[in-house]
Parts: structure tokens; C-alpha cells; sequence
């Protein structure tokens, strides 16, 4: 299954030159990297993941191959955005090489940048290179089964321990990392810590954290964190700078709200990737920077321009849906080819999805006791570890608070928190009359399920339960 097996849009000569700017702006937006000269270029460029990445301009492609006009604009605006917000977090480690400090996805960036420091999240790799490339990650996931990674093991993990023992990571002053989400990624961080042979913290977060003894509790582990970060790295915190990281988080989390709000209505005038990969990269990958909140910012702008126009972002919206589970990184068209064959519109995932407060920057330690308390509930790991009703209550809040009519879940093998609710969930559905489609394949390796068998798998799902008639 390729995007060319969809029906491309009657584009008018607008939406082309609309695909036409935002590539250019995504190839400028790498480009800029050739700042840092030919030696850095040639170090950097040996990574084939980066050599990958380049050709990121190709994801414009998804966003504008069957779309047209206002939302096709927001499409490629996200998708251009997401492009250079990769483009940054590759910046900022060529640019502060002794201040690079690898951290986990659970852990997010913004403490790091109020110490001056230069975040790279390490599972960024396999996130981003195989939605530009389906088999990308398979390559990596067989060198950790070959040095004596169990295959069972998720293939996130695998495939971030694959590129590290391939010796395909930045140089880091320091690793942070934490006892999330699950124990596959907890165990790769002893592989990338052997590897990049970088001193390490981890971050200990208690099991039940919806109270404030938990938050105390790691309030003073962020406190130990940002002191052995200080005997480490050359970072030293500055509060005024990581109140103005704060702010912009702040500023980011409002536009991200109202665009919920207004999705809510009957068609809802944004969707897809403008909404779950917009996020992904910049709520969850960096949280707190100008670019996050300029997107959000702008993603607002056109969703209430959509709005204004009467009508909804698709052509003709027959179904909402949500995507628990992460998303599906190995073929990233299905919601576009659910979007035209039946009239599905995405409207939200379980990764970007929270009820995160917003930062007070009142003191440093009101500033702790915030960020403490979004990384407790980081998004996957206080779904997937437990307890259970982690996972289901954000799950049917979201499907009342949107009215969607069905949960697509991505049933990613190598996800085995996940994996063991798949009874209890079939079983709540049922009881609520949700139609609920679990669909089995690998979240980075193609040879377990490929797009072809995962097309037909929600196929069969929309034609038998959904009774939907194809719209093409
Ligand atoms: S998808 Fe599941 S198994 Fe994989 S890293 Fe996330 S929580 Fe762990």
C-alpha cells in the first residue's frame, strides 16, 4: 500500500503552489544545517538516519496527495513545521556539541533548555525516519536481536539500541532517562549507555502518581536530576530562562486546547496529521520551544479559518475516530486513505492526548511541582503501565468529549501493556456499544504485518462493523 494507490486530488494550480512553498520551506529548513561547514556536515552525515531524514520533504507528499484547498494548506503547513522542528533538535546538537544531553521520550526537554543544554531525544529516531521510510527501522531491529536483545521486545527500543550500537548517536555529555514507559525502553538505556559511554541518571517516577506525596517525591528527583546534570555537563540552571521555555509551553498548551475545543463540533474543521503528528513532534518532542508555539499558533489560525467557511476539513466527514496506542509509524497514509475511502476523520491519539496543567511560574519550585507532575503523566507510559483505568478513563473521556463514533487501536505487537488489556477493552466497548477496531501489526517493522494487510484488516472492520460504503 502506497499513497500512489490512492486517488490524487484534482489539485488547482493554488493547491500546487501551495505544496510547491511548503517544500521549500522543508528543504530549507535542512539545508540550513550546512551552516555548521563540511567538517560537521561530513561527521553528521555519516548517520544514515539523517541521510534519511533528508528526504523528509517527501511526507508533504501524504499531506497534499488527496487533499485540496484550506486544508491542504494546514496539512502541509503542519507537516512542513514538523520537518523543521527535527531540523532544530539537529541544529541545536551541532551547534553545542559539548552540551548535548540524550533523553528518553517520557522525559521532556524543557528543563534541559532552561539549563542551557541541548536536548536530543533519543527515540526520535525511530519515531521519525520510518515515516519517511516504511522499512527504515528493520536494519536496526535485527542488530539488537543479534547482540541478544529478546525479539519480543518492542520494536521502539530495538531499534533506538540498534542505532546506538551501530554508532549512529550524537556524542552526549550525559544520558537522562527514567523507569518509563515500559521495561523494553527502561533496558535500552544500558545499551546507550554503554555505547555513547555517557554517564547516565534515571529518573525514579512512583507507580501511582495522582497525588501530591507522589509529586513531592519527584519534585526532589528532578532536584537530584538538575544537580547531577551540574556535576556533569557545563548546564547550569538559569529560572528566568526556564521560566520563558515555561511560558512558551504555556502558550502552545492554549492554542493546542482551543483547537480541541472547536474540533469538537459536527464536521470538525481540522484533522489528521495537522492534529496528531503536529503534536507528537512538538508537544512531546519539544515542548517549550518558539517553533512549538508558532505552529500551534497557526494550526488555530487555519482551523478557525476552516471554520468560518461552513464547513468541515474533509470533503464530506461520515465518521470520528481516535487512535489509541501510538501512532502507526510504518505507514502513517492510513488515516488518509481511511479519510477518502470512508469519510474517517482523526481527531486525536493516544501520545499527544493529556490533562496537563499549565506551568505556574510563579517560583522555581512552582515551576518543579508543574513539570513534575507532566512528567508523571507522560503520554503512552500512563496509559500502558497501569493501573488500567489509566488507560480507559483519558480513553472514554475522549470519546464523549470529541462524539466519535468508533476507537481505532493500533494493536502493536511489541507492545505487551497493551497487549494485555485487549480483553478488558473488547469487553468495556462492548458493554458501552462502542465499535472498537483492534488492528494487529508491528509499530516499526513491516515484515510482521504489512500496510497492505493493515489496509485490509480496517477494511473488513469499517465494511462489516461500520456497515460504511466505500465513498470511492
Ligand atoms: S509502544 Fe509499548 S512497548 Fe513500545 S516503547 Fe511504548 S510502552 Fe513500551
Amino acid at each position: 500500500m502506497r499513497l500512489q494507490d490512492l486517488k490524487k486530488a484534482d489539485a488547482s494550480w493554488k493547491d500546487k503552489a501551495v505544496h510547491a512553498r511548503y517544500r521549500v520551506e522543508s528543504i530549507g529548513s535542512l539545508a540550513r544545517l550546512l551552516r555548521h561547514g563540511p567538517g560537521k556536515m561530513a561527521e553528521i552525515f555519516r548517520w544514515d538516519w539523517l541521510r534519511t531524514l533528508a528526504g523528509a520533504s517527501n511526507l508533504l507528499d501524504m499531506a497534499v496527495y488527496t487533499r485540496t484547498g484550506r486544508y491542504r494548506e494546514a496539512s502541509a503547513y503542519a507537516l512542513a513545521e514538523v520537518i523543521g522542528g527535527i531540523g532544530d533538535l539537529i541544529d541545536s546538537i551541532c551547534a553545542a556539541p559539548d552540551r548535548v544531553v540524550i533523553h528518553e521520550d517520557l522525559v521532556p526537554s524543557e528543563i534541559f533548555r532552561g539549563m542551557g543544554l541541548a536536548p536530543f531525544m533519543a527515540e526520535v529516531i525511530g519515531i521519525a525516519v520510518p515515516l519517511v521510510k516504511a522499512d527504515w527501522a528493520e536494519k536496526y531491529i535485527d542488530i539488537a536481536e543479534n547482540e541478544g536483545t529478546p525479539p519480543d521486545t518492542c520494536s521502539l527500543p530495538k531499534c533506538t539500541m540498534g542505532v546506538a550500537l551501530d554508532g549512529q548517536f550524537p556524542k552526549s555529555a550525559a544520558i537522562v532517562t527514567s523507569n518509563m514507559p515500559c521495561d523494553g525502553g527502561m533496558a535500552s538505556y544500558t545499551i546507550l549507555e554503554r555505547e555513547l559511554k555517557s554517564p547516565c541518571f534515571r529518573l525514579d517516577i512512583p507507580y501511582n502518581f495522582y497525588n501530591d506525596r507522589a509529586i513531592d517525591y519527584f519534585v526532589s528527583e528532578l532536584k537530584r536530576m538538575i544537580a547531577w546534570l551540574e556535576e556533569h555537563t557545563p548546564g547550569r540552571m538559569d529560572w528566568d530562562r526556564l521560566k520563558e521555555v515555561c511560558i512558551e509551553r504555556n502558550k502552545a498548551m492554549e492554542h493546542e486546547l482551543e483547537i480541541w475545543e472547536l474540533i469538537r463540533q459536527k464536521p470538525a474543521p481540522m484533522a489528521g496529521e495537522a492534529i496528531w503528528l503536529a503534536q507528537l513532534i512538538h508537544m512531546v518532542a519539544t515542548p517549550g520551544s518558539p517553533r512549538a508555539t508558532r505552529t500551534m499558533k497557526n494550526i488555530l489560525k487555519r482551523t478557525k479559518k476552516i471554520m468560518e467557511n461552513g464547513g468541515g476539513a474533509l470533503p464530506e466527514e461520515r465518521y470520528r475516530a481516535v487512535l489509541w496506542n501510538p501512532p502507526t509509524l510504518v505507514f502513517p497514509e492510513l488515516f488518509v486513505w481511511a479519510e477518502q475511502q470512508y469519510g474517517v476523520a482523526l481527531l486525536a491519539d493516544m501520545l499527544t492526548y493529556h490533562r496537563h496543567p499549565f506551568i505556574d511560574v510563579s517560583s522555581p519550585d512552582s515551576m518543579l511541582r508543574s513539570l513534575a507532575q507532566i512528567i508523571v503523566e507522560g503520554p503512552m507510559a500512563r496509559h500502558t503501565r497501569g493501573p488500567a483505568e489509566n488507560f480507559f478513563d483519558d480513553l472514554f473521556y475522549l470519546y464523549e468529549y470529541f462524539s466519535l463514533d468508533m476507537i481505532w487501536m493500533a494493536g502493536h505487537i511489541g507492545c505487551k501493556n497493551t497487549m494485555a488489556l485487549n480483553g478488558m477493552f473488547r469487553e468495556r466497548c462492548r458493554e458501552r456499544e462502542i465499535p472498537l477496531f483492534i488492528m494487529n501489526y508491528d509499530l516499526s517493522d513491516t515484515r510482521v504485518v504489512s500496510p497492505v494487510d493493515m489496509k485490509k484488516q480496517a477494511e473488513a472492520f469499517m465494511e462489516t462493523v461500520m456497515k460504511a460504503e466505500p465513498l470511492l
